[in-house]
């Protein structure tokens, strides 16, 4: 250290930079690690419009780096000029870089590798009978002499770093940086599926891709069937920008972003807006900690973009980043409430027809009669006091019906009826096969359903559709119905709170008060009405009517956990997120209780009226399904 301070030049004397020095300066910005030559090769190979790159490396990248294309190749004569900086042909004025259709465009990368290896080019024309050999020696080119090659390019970069060791110094084991280049080539081996590639590390084959259009199968040839057999495609286009590409069903995740591929016109990019619209398209759908697994491509306009914003081009600037953050979300959303995302393989399902009529009006009554029966009949005051101390009197706030006293009067056992016909054309996925099966079937018969299950253990929930057997958590499904009423409600600013009489005061550590009231407005909106009361005591004087059957000292012992564990400066909508996550599940049915027959019917119909009845808001799937195809299969049927 001390002999940098020594050598330091005195401050005033202004002097031009040697080319070689801005070189390394360059070097050290563009080149970071053996993986950042092979991304800079790679994608020159790529706008060389070349149908085929093998990608060759030794151990890890620090002895040899070797890429070969079959691309346009270099005239002779630009052969020294390419490794010379800020020498491009993608390029020729300032103008053209708001609209860089190519992955490269700052001239810089070929001269700044040269920069710190030893760098052997061969290039050939179409136009050529044979090739040009160009050696550089840690910057300093040799004349190009002529070599017997196939057309196109190969480029050989040796020793990486060997005049700057302290980059050399920094380099990780093989493996690691290994890790780095099977990342760098990922990344531009998945948006161009139209380009046969190869990598192989020390003679090792490590991936081998023919060439495509079908870019699931790349993804495939990258991650295996378990990921590609649970992507659900998607699409769309909005003011000239096109989106597309796979999003994974939530039960396959992640416990990091890093399985987010994002391609903006075929260039891998890391966005974190669009990383939160992601998150956002799939809360409620994941545990707390859980990512979403994503292959998406943006399409639009270069001119609307600046891609010259970072050196290695990994973030880019978009004129309009919030309209794209909706296009995003909503496509996503979108296809999730028309997409069956139950626990089996993804099949593309119909929106289900109730017998209830339409859902609008259905999901109303529902919380009319939640409403009534949280609050009782608000206008007689007898009924007022009784409702300050809510447990003493369970009420079931989820039943339309209510429950019998006697377990007796209800047949443990539903046995299950044969369901009702169903049109042939309500879904995609319903084959004549169904209604082959059924003999009662009558084309001009409207659709029915049936809300008959059988229970088992108490705890789960038997039935069927027309996709097979489905066998329903009742806790989760509970939960996930509650929740979404939740949200819509507070959405619409009406969750009530239910008031009390006597407010309770309850006794907290003087931390615990102090996040209480630092998240007072927040608790208000989900119908938590809180209050200092002195010392570390908080009064709380309502609470979601919901719950009216818990213990408003219980409630806030949770809430108090909840915002411990949210850290520090959380997001409004996230704590709001996990309190009605809070409060649905401490409302819904228990995995034990015992439901009667009008219980049940009401849980089910209730499940066709969610927006994804599939998981609870904690990401659990609420209900399992074997196909009739399964189980054909499992009984040697078929
Ligand atoms: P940039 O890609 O930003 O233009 P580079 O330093 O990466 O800058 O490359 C300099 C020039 O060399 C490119 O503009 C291109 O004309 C030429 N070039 C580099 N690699 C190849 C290749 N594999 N095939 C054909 N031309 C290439
Ligand atoms: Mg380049």
């Amino acid at each position: 250290m001390s002999q940098t301070v020594d050598q330091r030049k005195s401050p005033g004397r202004i002097q031009q930079l040697s080319a070689s020095v801005i070189n390394k300066i360059a070097a050290g910005e563009v080149i970071e690690r053996p993986a950042s030559v092979v991304k800079e090769l790679m994608e020159n190979s790529v706008d060389a419009h070349a149908t085929r790159i093998d990608v060759l490396i030794e151990k890890g990248g620090a002895d040899l780096i070797s890429i070969t294309d079959n691309g346009s190749g270099i005239e002779p004569d630009d052969l020294t000029l390419a490794v010379t900086s800020h020498a491009t042909s993608k390029i020729a004025d300032a103008d053209d870089l708001f609209s860089v259709a190519t992955m490269g465009f700052r001239g810089e990368a070929l001269a700044s590798i040269a920069e710190v290896s030893h760098m052997k080019i061969r290039s050939r024309t179409g136009q050529q009978d044979s090739g040009f050999e160009l050696l550089v020696h840690g910057g300093n080119a040799e004349p190009p002499v002529p070599c017997g090659c196939a057309p196109g390019t190969s480029i050989e970069v040796a020793n990486l770093f060997f005049n700057t060791p302290v980059r050399q110094k920094f380099l990780r084991t093989t493996q690691t940086e290994m890790g780095h280049i099977t990342e760098a080539f990922t990344r531009i081996a998945l948006p161009n599926p139209h380009i046969q590639m190869t990598l192989k590390h020390n003679q090792r084959i490590i991936h081998e891709l023919p060439a495509t259009n079908n870019w699931l199968e790349r993804i495939q040839g990258f991650f295996g069937d378990e990921i590609a057999s649970h992507l659900i495609p998607i699409e769309s286009e909005d003011s000239g920008i096109r989106l597309s590409g796979f999003v994974a069903n939530p039960k396959i995740n992640r416990s990091n972003n890093k399985m987010q591929y994002l391609f903006l016109n075929r260039r891998h990019i890391r966005d974190r807006s669009l990383q939160h619209a992601l998150s956002e398209a799939y809360r409620g759908l994941l545990m707390v900690g859980r990512f979403p697994i994503t292959f998406l491509k943006l399409e639009m306009p270069p001119n609307i973009i600046d891609v010259n914003v970072h050196p290695a081009k990994l973030e880019v600037r978009f004129q309009d980043g919030g309209r794209l953050y909706s296009q995003l979300l909503g496509t996503i959303r979108n296809k999730f409430l028309t997409t069956d995302l139950t626990a089996t393989q993804q099949q593309p399902v119909a929106p289900v027809d109730s017998a209830a009529g339409s859902s609008e009006s259905t999901m109303e009554n529902w919380s009319r009669q939640q409403l009534n029966q949280s609050f009782g009949d608000t206008s007689l005051p007898g009924e007022q006091n009784e409702l300050a101390f809510p447990n003493r009197q369970p009420v079931r706030d989820w039943v339309t019906h209510p429950r019998e006293s006697s377990a007796a009067t209800t047949p443990a056992f539903q046995p299950y009826e044969h369901p009702a016909p169903v049109s042939p054309n309500v879904g995609p996925h319903f084959s004549t096969e169904h209604a082959a099966l059924n003999p009662d079937y009558q084309s001009d018969q409207p659709p029915t359903q049936n809300y008959r299950a059988l229970q088992l253990h108490n705890r789960y929930l038997v039935t069927e559709n027309d996709e097979g057997l489905v066998i329903i958590d009742q806790h989760a499904l509970h939960e996930r119905v509650i929740y979404e009423q939740l949200r819509e409600k507070v959405l619409a600013g009406k969750l009530e709170t239910q008031r009390l009489l006597v407010p309770e005061p309850v006794s907290l550590t003087a931390a615990e008060a102090a996040l209480v009231l630092d998240n007072q407005e927040i608790l208000s909106e989900i119908g938590i009405e809180v209050d200092s009361f002195g010392g570390d005591s908080i009064l709380v004087s309502g609470y979601p009517a919901m719950l009216v059957n818990h213990n408003p000292a219980e409630i806030l012992r949770n809430v108090v956990e909840l915002l411990q564990n949210e850290g520090k400066k959380p997001e409004r909508r996230d704590v709001i997120d996990s309190l009605l996550h809070l409060i649905s599940c401490k409302a819904a049915i228990k995995a034990g209780d015992k439901l009667t027959a009008e219980e049940i019917e009401d849980l089910l119909r209730h499940r066709d009226l969610c927006q994804d009845s599939h998981h609870c808001p904690h990401g659990r799937p609420t209900a399992l399904v074997f196909t009739r195809n399964e189980l054909d299969k499992r009984f040697k049927r078929i």
